[in-house]
């Protein structure tokens, strides 16, 4: 009978035998590239506040197009929670609660998004799947090319604490990130109001300045006040091994989606590199 440590790789025995804490030993552990899991599939977040509040005019025409796009695209369907979970929070902070509690009531805010739309498309046979049903999801698009879920990541009370103030730091756009970084996936689209990132919030600035294409770094250079997707995701997308580059779209223009999906720059597109 062969020695354990034979059986082991060089890593595995270091791996073994030394510290997950030892920065030397870490950087080995990249030598070996990530699988892409999913690579076909496309993670598409559905605005909260940016669409799904907005109820049918936006909505309708949206799940319309998602539908069009079945016979061509695999979709990941995530949802925002939006003005519902602002409310929430408002009254969870008045009542003292901390970030974890907020993070769960916003976890429900984005479920009943995610509820709402999957009844609206159940009659393409589009499943609603929970965190504890993405072993199925490989399934679930083969069969029917697409899924729903909560975009909210499903740490709940583990959510960790924003550097300034309560809000939960990660939220829907950085839990529907995370699925497009694990599973490899061709692409990562936020369909949200706007036609993408400006230099400051088109709905508060007139003169804000429309950005095409621009980098993390750069991003981060410019520090701006305020950003449309969530800052966690530009964090995230540095140590990205796969999803290194996110598309933020216009959903209230009809063909956007459908344009991204075909790979087409429309929008803003933020790369990590
Ligand atoms: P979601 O509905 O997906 O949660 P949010 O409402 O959180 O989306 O974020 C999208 C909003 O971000 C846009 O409607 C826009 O008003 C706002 N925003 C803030 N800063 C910017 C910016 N620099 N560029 C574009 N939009 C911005
Ligand atoms: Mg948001």
């Amino acid at each position: 009978m062969p020695h354990a440590n034979e059986l082991l790789t060089e890593l595995g025995s270091a791996l073994v035998r030394g510290s997950l804490t030892d920065a030397s030993l870490l950087a080995q552990t990249s030598q070996s590239p990530s699988v892409p899991i999913l690579p076909e599939a496309n993670v598409v977040k559905v605005g909260g506040q940016s669409m799904i509040d907005r109820g049918k005019a936006a909505v309708f025409p949206l799940l319309d197009e998602l539908v069009d796009n079945l016979s061509r695209h695999q979709m990941i369907i995530g949802t925002g929670a939006g003005t519902r979970a602002r409310h929430a929070y408002s009254v969870g902070m008045d009542l003292g609660l901390p970030t974890g509690v907020l993070s769960v009531l916003g976890t429900f805010v984005s479920m009943q998004n995610a509820r709402m739309l999957h009844y609206l498309l159940a009659k393409h046979g589009i499943p609603f799947i929970e965190p504890i049903q993405f072993p199925q999801l490989p399934l679930y698009l083969a069969e029917r090319k697409a899924v729903i879920f909560f975009g909210m990541p499903p740490y709940t009370f583990w959510q960790q604490n924003p550097t300034v103030g309560r809000i939960p730091p990660h939220r829907t756009d950085t839990g529907s990130y995370l699925v497009s970084e694990c599973f490899g996936t061709r692409s990562m689209i936020y369909v949200k109001d706007e036609d993408g990132l400006y230099t400051a919030d088109p709905k508060k600035d007139k003169n804000a300045k429309f950005i095409p294409r621009i980098t993390t770094q750069e991003l981060k250079e410019k520090d701006l006040g305020d950003v449309v997707i969530e800052r966690a995701v530009l964090d995230l997308m540095e140590n990205a091994q796969h999803s290194r580059q996110v598309q933020i779209i216009n959903g209230l223009v009809p063909g956007n989606l459908t344009r991204a999906l075909a790979g087409e720059a429309v929008g803003t597109v933020i790369t990590a590199d």
